[in-house]
């Protein structure tokens, strides 16, 4: 895919539909995903910093999102189902190409939960933002509100789901930053890929610990918001965007 940097963070469309949920699998797992006893607090706010200088053409963190979280490689990308991926911005004055990946931003002012009219998107205290597909209806409204198109709606029946990643045919659905590694205490898989077979462009954490990665990581250099006049606060970070 190759947009310009004007189309990529363009507003999509949306019409309503019914929601249906996946039989046997309770949804709302995702969001008590931590356990009961330990309760999500305002202390952490989890956040991921992307090195474009180091990320290319490789993508092994869209598949291994793709199979931790159970969501197919698209063979329609512009309809089916995507949690992550890779785009290319292309400067129209310089003609400088970048590929990144993109995905949910974990805004902390996120527009898709103003906007959701059953309560459905909602924010952690943590940061990071999720859906819950219970009382998901599909009207798609968070994916017109997403300045970012991070978000899908799933039009098909959904197979071979994961129970920490329920899915559901006529939801709307994006990264959860894998928030059940995360309340595990482990890092989203599309970090531990690149770390592993990647380009180790990506680095997650507690973007309020001044002495996590994240943190020493954001002090060694200039990094950026996409769209920060929006001022949402993204918990996303990318450094060397031009
Ligand atoms: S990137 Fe989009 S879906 Fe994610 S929190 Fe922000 S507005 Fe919501
Ligand atoms: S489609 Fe989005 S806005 Fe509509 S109910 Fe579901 S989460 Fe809320």
């Amino acid at each position: 895919m190759s947009l310009t940097r004007r189309e990529f963070l363009g507003v999509a469309a949306g019409v309503t539909a019914a929601g249906a949920l996946a039989p046997g699998l309770r949804l709302i797992d995702l969001v008590q995903a931590r356990s009961p006893e330990e309760a999500v607090t305002a202390i952490n706010r989890w956040g991921l910093l992307i090195d474009t200088g180091k990320c290319n053409d490789c993508d092994v963190c869209v598949t291994a999102c793709s199979s931790e979280n159970g969501w197919k490689l698209p063979e329609r990308p512009e309809t089916d189902p995507q949690w992550i991926r890779k785009v290319t911005l292309k400067d129209k004055q310089t003609g400088y190409v970048q590929t990144l990946p993109m995905l949910c931003q974990h805004c902390e002012k996120p527009p898709c939960v103003d906007v959701c009219p059953t309560g459905a998107s909602f924010k952690r205290a943590d940061g990071i933002v999720l859906v819950d597909k219970h009382i998901c209806i599909g009207c798609r409204y968070c994916m017109m509100a997403c300045p970012y198109k991070a978000r899908s709606f799933v039009h098909e029946d959904v197979t071979d789901q994961k129970h920490h990643a329920p899915r559901g045919k006529g939801t709307v659905e994006s990264c959860t930053l894998c928030v059940h590694r995360v309340d595990a205490g482990r890092i989203p898989a599309c970090v531990e890929a690149c770390n592993k077979d990647g380009n180790k462009a990506m680095v997650f954490g507690d973007l309020n610990d001044g002495a996590s990665d994240i943190r020493k990581a954001l002090a060694d250099g200039p990094s950026a918001q996409l769209r920060p006049d929006l001022e949402l606060n993204t918990g996303v970070r990318y450094r060397g965007l031009s």
